[in-house]
């Protein structure tokens, strides 16, 4: 085996929030990037992904471990290392040409070094004829060949790519992976090796040599795949749907497996999914129609939805109790069958006993308020709560799905105007 060129050892991180507290994102990375692979990172959204890629980017610093390339620690963005963004990141005010120039400028390459290679990489990336233009005159897709060709004018040993297709329409993406492919496999491609983030398994799958997969809460490594194919690959032969499926399976595996832990869970560790009770329902009563049992990615793909759309309600259904997954499957459990098939009244009901014993933030909520004056607290002693244990963002988005559940469960109310929470007077 070929020696590594980017080696990153037990990386762990935590970001600190406003009120002091270390949030895990990170927890004993270990991962190695090797001469002439393409290694994709797939998790879902929130496993830290992006992290891991700017930690090896040296845009951001671990909190313990070390990323380096080849023996030298990364400790700021490197020379023989590029990135290409999701968003494109393309300065509005800058032409096509300038645009891919600023990658030059900012390694000192001397002016008249830079015009030859601006070209050449404009040319590689088929943006010619497109030099003058500013970002705004560009579809996504060739503004996303600006954001290749900033890239890869510095002719980067290193490339990562954070989710750069998911912002793109179907054909498109399409289009641009396959000419990467077509690139990478030139001799004269100066990148050894590729690291690309992505929430899309067939892109994974296409594109990459290795899949690792990334599990949430904190982010650990849960497994690696090996693709084993050549280029361009057979999306629909057997090898290819094998690979995706096995990917599908290790992805969603042991999504909630947290009962198996002593500690009892509370909101901060076992957070709510972003998913409504609509969103929950629906997809249950799709799995009802199923007989009770359906297939994880058929599902998501029967919908036009991506896993990553998909999974907040899978784990919604699973941590209260409505349903169970193995093997890339949902499974409906007794409660799961009574709830998809109950009238409105009945189903509240199961939801709403459910969300109080399963749902730690709903649980607390409805606690705190039996117990408050009034049977009333404000938003904001809850917001602080949640705030040792989530960034701002997460703690309004946890906040807000515990209101939309306890709302339904008629278990209490909630006022936006006043910003208070007030406990349904039927329930004691
Ligand atoms: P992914 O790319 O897999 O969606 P990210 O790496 O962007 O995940 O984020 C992982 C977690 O870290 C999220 O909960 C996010 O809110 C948090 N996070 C990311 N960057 C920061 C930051 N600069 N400060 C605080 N929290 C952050
Ligand atoms: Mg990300």
């Amino acid at each position: 085996m070929s020696t590594p060129i980017i080696t990153v050892d037990r990386v762990t991180k935590s970001f600190t929030n406003p009120s002091g507290e270390q949030l895990p994102v990170l927890s004993e990375v270990c991962l190695e990037l090797r001469e002439g692979e393409i290694v994709a990172l797939l998790g879902k959204s929130g496993s830290g992904k992006s992290t891991l890629l700017r930690i090896i980017a040296g845009l951001v610093k671990p909190s313990a471990g070390t990323a380096r390339h080849g023996d030298t620690e990364i400790t700021e963005p490197g020379a023989s290392t590029a990135m290409v963004f999701q968003t494109f990141a393309l300065l509005p005010w800058l032409t096509v040409w300038q645009n891919v120039e600023l990658g030059l400028r900012a390694q000192g390459v001397p002016v008249a070094e830079r015009a030859p290679r601006v070209t050449a990489a404009i040319d590689m990336i088929g943006l010619d004829g497109f030099e003058n233009a500013y970002p705004k005159e560009l579809s996504g897709g060739m503004r996303q060949r600006v954001g290749f060709a900033r890239a890869l004018v510095v002719q980067p040993e290193v490339l990562l790519m954070d989710e750069p297709f998911s912002a793109l329409d179907v054909l498109t993406a399409e289009n641009l992976r396959g000419e990467l492919i077509r690139l990478w496999a030139q001799t004269a491609f100066p990148t050894k090796t590729v690291l690309m983030v992505t929430h899309n398994i067939e892109e994974a799958v296409q594109l990459a040599d290795r899949i690792l997969v990334l599990d949430n809460n904190p982010g650990r490594i849960k497994g690696e795949i090996k693709v084993g194919l050549e280029h361009p690959r057979d999306t629909r032969g057997r090898h290819f749907l094998n690979i995706v499926d096995q990917a599908y399976r290790l992805l969603t595996d042991g999504a909630f497996d947290g009962d198996r832990h002593a500690i009892a869970p509370t909101p901060t560790t076992r957070p709510l999914p972003d998913a409504s009770v609509d969103g929950i329902g629906g997809m249950l009563d799709l799995v009802a129609a199923q007989g009770g049992c359906a297939d994880i990615p058929e599902l998501a793909s029967g919908l036009r939805f991506e896993i990553d759309d998909i999974m907040p309600l899978v784990d919604a259904a699973g941590l209260l109790g409505l349903a169970t997954t193995s093997g890339g499957e949902i499974e409906l459990t007794l409660d799961g069958h009574n709830f998809a098939e109950a009238d409105i009244n009945k189903a509240k009901e199961i939801f709403a006993r459910l969300a109080r014993d399963k749902a730690p933030l709903v649980g607390a909520i409805d606690h705190a308020l039996a117990n408050a004056h009034n049977n009333q607290l404000r938003d904001g002693f809850f917001l602080d709560l949640l705030r040792r244990g989530f960034t701002e963002d997460a703690a309004q988005r946890q906040l807000r799905t515990a209101v939309d559940w306890g709302r339904y469960a008629e278990l209490y109310e909630y006022d936006a105007d006043e910003r208070l929470l007030t406990r349904h007077p039927f329930e004691s």
